[in-house]
């Protein structure tokens, strides 16, 4: 058994599942790279850890120092409970639109929470430009340090995917692995997968959510539609994802991936956010492209929990015109 002096070395070195009805109904073997088991439940405990000591190697951040960013969620989660296990203070601004449960989770974890309206990158309210400028406030009266994350343009976040990710998921398929496929949010794990994985003959492809910007900026083509799912959809090329190219893109409706999510609570025992529903939907599509017998590994990012109030909600999910699964109508009805 692996024993972990610290948080910090219990970041990675997840399980990769193989799923079962994928699998069956592709004649392929799907692997699911269980990231929601890191200790923030989520891909992005890598990304915030790389990002943390990047920052203490460059002698930026020294004790006591402050952490601020502009995140989704998973990424404050990641570092308020990483940088709580080094001694570091973290500031999270944060969209209102996001889940409370990401909200609540980032309080317990000791971040100090500034919501923002959702607004466009376009504007400079916009929650990643307002962390930004908050960053170099609080920087001008601080001894210890105070870093910008910047997980969008800071290429720490796809390093941890080059460098332990890739590696993990090489070893654990024998090196017998045929295809990866996820979304971008950031870029780093897709990127950082792609930049490990393309050299070495596997072929990475994006699985792109309704209102993702990437599909047009890859193919040209611009799908539309829109999205339910969190942390995931972009619409621009990030610094992390500068010198990559994916081999295939799938446009992943929420249609396709939402009933994804709900059979694999229901009869696989899995229970992940609406972005490992986009993903498992894009290695289907990628088997189904390339035959049976292949290998297919993907990202199942973080713990469904996160988003009890909406993608796991009966009454939100009918707001929304989106197909409410038998199962979830009855487990709401137990609730008092
Ligand atoms: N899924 C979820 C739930 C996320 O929070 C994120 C990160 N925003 C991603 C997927 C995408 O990961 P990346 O930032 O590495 O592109």
């Amino acid at each position: 058994m692996h024993v972990s002096p610290d948080l910090e070395h219990a970041v990675g070195n997840t399980p990769l599942i193989k799923l079962r009805a994928a699998s069956e109904a592709t004649g392929c073997d799907i692997y699911g790279k269980a990231e929601f088991m890191n200790p923030g439940q989520s891909v992005k405990d890598r990304a915030a850890l790389f990002i943390i000591r990047d920052a203490i190697a460059r002698g930026d951040l020294k004790p006591g120092g402050t952490i601020v960013e502009g995140t989704a969620g998973n990424t404050g989660i990641g570092l308020a409970l990483v940088g709580a296990s080094m001694g570091f203070k973290t500031v999270i601004v944060i969209p209102e639109t996001q889940s409370d449960e990401k909200k609540q989770m980032l309080r317990l974890a000791g971040a100090e929470l500034v919501e923002v309206p959702a607004a466009p990158y376009s504007n400079p309210n916009n929650y990643i430009r307002y962390s930004e400028r908050l960053a170099k406030t609080l920087a001008r009266s601080s001894n210890e340090g105070v870093i910008w994350a910047n997980q969008f343009d800071n290429t720490a976040n796809r390093q941890a995917h080059i460098e332990t990710t890739a590696p993990e998921v090489w070893e654990q398929t024998g090196g017998k692995l045929d295809g990866f496929v996820c979304a971008i949010g950031t870029g780093g794990t897709l990127a950082g997968m792609g930049m490990a994985l393309q050299p070495r003959g596997v072929k990475v492809a994006l699985a792109d959510p309704g209102g993702s910007g990437m599909t047009k900026i890859y193919t040209g083509e611009d799908p539309g539609g829109n999205s339910i799912t969190e942390g995931i959809g972009q619409g621009r090329v990030t610094k992390n994802l500068e010198g990559f190219t994916p081999d295939a893109v799938y446009r992943i409706p929420d249609e396709e991936a939402l009933p994804i999510v709900f059979d694999l609570l229901a009869d696989e025992g899995l229970c992940l956010g609406g972005s490992s529903g986009v993903n498992v939907g894009g290695a289907m599509r990628m088997a189904r492209e390339m035959g049976p017998g292949h290998t297919i590994v993907t990202i199942l990012c973080d713990y469904g929990t996160r988003y009890q109030s909406k993608l796991f909600n009966p009454a939100f999910l009918r707001e929304k015109g989106l197909p409410v699964p038998d199962f979830l109508d009855r487990a709401a009805a137990d609730i008092p």
